[in-house]
């Protein structure tokens, strides 16, 4: 119960993944209490729910970690550089422990409506069971990847074997041994899921429908002296992270201990913006072979002009082609896995573990839904333009409705009932990805508008429940009612978020990722985070902060 009104605590928070984790305890050290409402019977939000296997993280765990607490970062241990998810989610499960966060979270609990109250100034929630618990402000830490998107095939409920997505992975062991098994879907889940399904799987048919760009992942386990380095410096990570466009210090233990290395060296390599490099347009085709046969397809990455230069993407292009279809044994397989219709960087990089390498198994075969169209799902399989597949398991690695999907489905309404989905009919409209006009003292975790999902997200959630905890702090402190972004803030906002991407990859119109919506039917196109990098973002919100609030208004009775 909250001190200052009959309310049911001072915040409710929906979600219980990282950033409804990290508010329980930023919150509860603001001298706030917290309450929240998690659909699941579990902490870890994404890595509770998508158990599927091969699932992993792809920013190095060392960096893919909370760094709140130096007590934490010293005693917990990762095997893996990049860690699998029962991992990540042991983490989240001893970080719960550890600082006795299940105690505010209410388990099993999908929140249905999220209304504002106008008389009262307090935020209504109702589960889907018909509780009703409210509170002055709330948080919608319900994650951008958190609602999995099953496209529509006729026929689909005539399957008899069984059904499985990705992101809504069994907690039992799912035992395909034997099994026909067929996966829909090559995007960063379907890349992870393909290879380890196929070790398990009697036949794999993958459906795929647009080609991707994968590297292959570092897969080294953790060394015990490499750990200690990166642990000796954590706080020059951590700082470094702040500096860095998408929050990832890129901290080189073997570079910070070469004896080589001079003390302005390190100076440099601390700093974030990156040394003079060589480009794809200086270095020239051969060079870049001969690096990628040192090092693996991943060196095409590291390029600066990967991204901006169109003749570098299509060098980098023709490279990519050479190199798959040199791995893929059956050349018609392995022209089907290539694209020509767009370049590295319109979607996330993927990274992968024996992707191509799994096309050369007898027990694998493709599918290119563009020349052999899904036209059904029957109760045996998929009929296709081309033919009928006999499946026994079929696997949606359809990805997610992103970004947007989990607060529409929430039905939030604001003053005088105006429901989100109606200010958002063009798409998302936010003041830095936290806050919504006419939705006094509701707050977003990584929201549309913010760097999010471009951008490590542990560091930009902490980044988000520390602005959103001081904010609160702030209007407790000053006695004020209600805050909410003034009208200009936001369309503000939204044009600088809409200008910074144009002319970018993510924009291209040949574009269609999830980063616009464009995998969902019928969703507005518009580019949903904020491509503007982690550090300038964030010196906005701090300059909001300090300045106290000029972009909201705020009111006081
Ligand atoms: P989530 O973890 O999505 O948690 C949101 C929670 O809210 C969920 O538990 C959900 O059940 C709950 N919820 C939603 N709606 C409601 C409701 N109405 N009522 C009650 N509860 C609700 N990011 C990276 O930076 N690096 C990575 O390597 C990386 N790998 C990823 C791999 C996968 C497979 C996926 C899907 C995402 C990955 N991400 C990665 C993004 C990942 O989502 C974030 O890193 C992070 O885990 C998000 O935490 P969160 O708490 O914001 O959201
Ligand atoms: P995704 O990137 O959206 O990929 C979905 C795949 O399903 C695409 O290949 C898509 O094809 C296909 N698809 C969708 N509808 C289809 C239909 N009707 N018929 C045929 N194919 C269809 O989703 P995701 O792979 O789940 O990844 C989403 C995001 O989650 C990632 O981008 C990443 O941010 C995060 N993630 C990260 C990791 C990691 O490595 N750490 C792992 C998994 C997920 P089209 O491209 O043609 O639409």
């Amino acid at each position: 119960m909250s001190k200052d009104t009959n309310a049911d605590a001072d915040v409710i928070v929906v979600g219980a993944g990282f950033a409804g984790m990290y508010a329980i305890y930023r919150f509860r050290k603001a001298g706030l209490n917290v309450k929240v409402l998690e659909a699941g019977s579990d902490v870890g939000g994404t890595w509770y729910w998508n158990r599927y296997p091969g699932a992993r993280c792809d920013v190095p765990s060392i960096e893919y970690s909370f760094g709140f607490s130096p007590e934490l970062e010293q005693d917990w241990h990762w095997p893996e550089v990049f860690s699998a998810q029962p991992d990540i989610l042991a983490y989240a499960n001893h970080i719960t422990e550890r600082f006795d966060l299940r105690r505010d979270i209410q388990f099993n609990t999908r929140v249905s409506a999220v209304e504002y109250q106008d008389e009262q100034n307090l935020w209504r929630l109702t589960t889907e069971t018909g509780e009703i618990l409210s509170a002055k402000y709330c948080v919608m830490a319900t994650g951008c990847l958190s609602v999995p998107n099953r496209p529509h095939i006729d026929g689909e409920e005539t399957f008899k074997g069984r059904t499985l997505h990705t992101g809504l992975w069994p907690k039992e062991q799912v035992d395909l041994t034997g099994l026909r098994v067929g996966v829909i879907g090559t995007g960063s889940s379907g890349v992870q899921a393909i290879p380890e399904l196929a070790k398990q799987a009697g036949h794999l048919t993958v459906f795929q429908r647009t080609p991707v760009y994968t590297v292959p992942a570092n897969r080294k386990a953790m060394r015990s002296e490499i750990e200690a380095t990166f642990k000796e410096n954590y706080a020059d990570i951590r700082e470094m992270q702040q500096k860095n466009i998408g929050g990832v210090s890129n901290f080189s233990p073997s570079r910070i201990n070469s004896s080589e290395t001079t003390s302005s060296d390190k100076r440099n390599e601390k700093a974030s913006e990156p040394r003079s490099v060589p480009t794809i347009m200086t270095l020239g085709k051969k060079a870049i072979q001969s690096l990628i046969d040192e090092r693996g397809l991943g060196v095409l990455l590291g390029f600066r002009d990967l991204l901006t230069d169109p003749g570098a993407n299509e060098i980098a292009n023709e490279l990519y082609r050479e190199n798959v279809l040199r791995q893929v044994k059956d050349k018609d397989t392995a022209e089907h896995l290539l694209t020509e219709e767009f370049g590295f960087g319109c979607k996330r990089q993927v990274l992968d573990r024996d992707y191509y390498e799994t096309y050369n198994r007898d027990n694998v075969s493709l599918v290119d839904v563009r020349n052999s169209a899904i036209q059904c799902i029957t109760e045996t399989g998929i009929e296709t333009s081309t033919g009928h597949t006999e499946l026994d398991v079929l696997v949606y690695a359809t990805g997610f409705d992103a970004m947007t999907g989990a607060l529409t489905r929430a039905n939030i309404t604001g003053r005088q009932g105006k429901p989100l989905t109606d200010k958002w009919v063009s798409g998302p409209v936010t003041y830095l990805g936290l806050q919504m006009q006419g939705f006094p003292n509701l707050f977003t975790v990584t929201g549309p508008g913010s760097p999010s999902v471009l951008c490590n997200m542990l560091v930009a959630i902490e980044q988000h429940v520390n602005w959103i905890a001081d904010c609160i702090t702030h209007l407790r402190d000053k006695h004020i009612d209600t805050i909410e972004p003034l009208a200009s803030s936001e369309s503000d906002w939204i044009q600088h978020v809409n200008e910074v991407s144009e002319g970018t990859m993510y924009t291209a119109p040949n574009c269609n990722s999830w980063y616009l919506g464009a995998n969902i039917e019928g969703k507005t196109r518009i580019f949903m985070p904020y491509v503007g990098g982690y550090p300038r973002y964030k010196t906005k919100c701090d300059e909001e902060a300090e300045a106290g609030y000029p972009g909201f208004q705020c009111t006081s009775s």
